[in-house]
Order: structure tokens, then sequence, then C-alpha cells
């Protein structure tokens, strides 16, 4: 397995003005259940599970930072992974900010340092309204993010083209645009990582 990241756990934060400074931000954002947790665990390659954390009672609702590939001398920070707390199943009408809250929607809105939102799609069932919506929204404000369906397993080897195809274009992107994973399978976590350590600028 080519090189797992290094994450580790750094703080949870009840919203941005409690973050502290870093250089650079990706953040994790997705649905309850679309498989978040087991993708963080499975870009670190360790058994250990690094985003048991984030499903800490009273932390789920806070954003959970971890550093990425500190400095191996002296552990400097030198990029950041932020999970965003999981929103809920339900599409409902109107704003974003009936289910996510006015937090995660202004930490996503003013953050300097956000270089890049990970939007995760559950590769087996598509995107939900919701998701759409949030796509949307992102969209909208011009905000840096990709689109990462998960559970690529899941879905069978007869039609997972379709299926690229479809989602991709449920999303309104190119099936290339699109990156799939498979936290159980490690299917495209390399790929991932690399991604990450680009949009942190790590090398
Ligand atoms: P979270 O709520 O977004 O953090 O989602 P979890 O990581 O807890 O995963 C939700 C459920 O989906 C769990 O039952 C996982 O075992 C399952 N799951 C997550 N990733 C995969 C995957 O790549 N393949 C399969 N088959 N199941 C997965």
């Amino acid at each position: 397995m080519a090189n797992p990241l290094d994450l580790r756990f750094l703080l949870s934060a009840p919203d941005a003005d409690h973050l502290p400074p870093t250089v650079a931000e990706v953040a994790v954002a997705g649905r309850s259940n679309v498989g978040k947790s087991s993708l963080i665990n499975a870009l670190t390659g360790r058994r250990k599970d690094v985003a048991k954390v984030s499903k800490t009672p009273g932390r789920t609702q806070l954003l959970n930072l971890f550093d990425v590939d500190p400095d191996t001398r002296d552990g400097t920070s030198r990029g950041t992974l932020v999970d965003l707390p999981g929103y809920g199943y339900a599409a409902v009408p109107g704003r974003i900010r009936a289910t996510w809250g006015p937090m995660i929607e202004g930490y996503l809105e003013n953050r300097e340092q956000l270089v890049m939102i990970m939007l995760l799609v559950d590769g087996e069932i598509g995107p939900t309204k919701l998701d759409l919506q949030m796509l949307g929204w992102m969209r909208e404000l011009a905000l840096p993010h990709s689109v990462i369906a998960t559970k690529h397993d899941k879905v069978k080897a007869s039609v997972r083209e379709k299926r690229k195809r479809e989602l991709a274009e449920a999303c309104q992107l190119q099936p290339g645009d699109v990156v799939w994973v498979s936290a159980a399978k490690n299917i495209g976590i390399d790929r991932l990582r690399d991604l990450v350590r680009l949009w942190l600028s790590l090398g």
C-alpha cells in the first residue's frame, strides 16, 4: 500500500471561531452513513480507528480536525483535514441551514485556508436530493469541491459503467470528474491520498 496518510487528531471545535490557525484545510462532507468515517480510516491505512473521535457522542456536531502528514522532525502542521458533521437523511425544503446549521455554512463560506471540500455521495444509491442541494450551493458560491462516490464495491460489476455515468450525470459532471472509492476493498484510496496531498500542497 503506497503512502498512507499520517493523520493525527488535533482538536474538535464547535465553530469556525474556535479553530486554530492552519496552513491549509481539506473538508470532508456528506450525509450520515455515506461512509465518511470508513473513508477517513482507510486513508490512514492504519488499523487504529482514527475517525472514531468524530463518532464520539458530543463530537458528532463538531468540526474535528486532523493534521495530515505533519513534519516528521518536529510535528509541525503542514495541512489539515476537517471532518464536518454528517448532514441528515431528509431533504427538507428550504435552506441548507435548516439541517446543517449556520455554523458549517459559515465555516465553508468564510474559511480562507479551505482549499477543497470533498463531498461524499453514496455510490450504491447515488446522490440524494440533499446531496444535490449541497452541490448546487457549493457551485453557487464557487466553493472548491470534488465529488467522491463511496462504496464502489457495493455496485455490481455488470452495472458499474452505467452507474458511473448516471451518478456523474445526476451531479452534472463528467464521469472522469467523480472519484470512486471503496474503503472496504481499498479501491481508489491511493488516488485519493494523492489528491489530498496535492490539494494541501504536501508534494
Ligand atoms: P459515516 O456515518 O458517514 O461516518 O459512515 P460509516 O463510515 O460509519 O459507514 C456507514 C456504513 O457503511 C457502515 O455500515 C460501513 O461499514 C458501510 N461502509 C462504509 N464504507 C463502505 C465501503 O467502502 N464498502 C461497503 N461495502 N460498505 C461501506
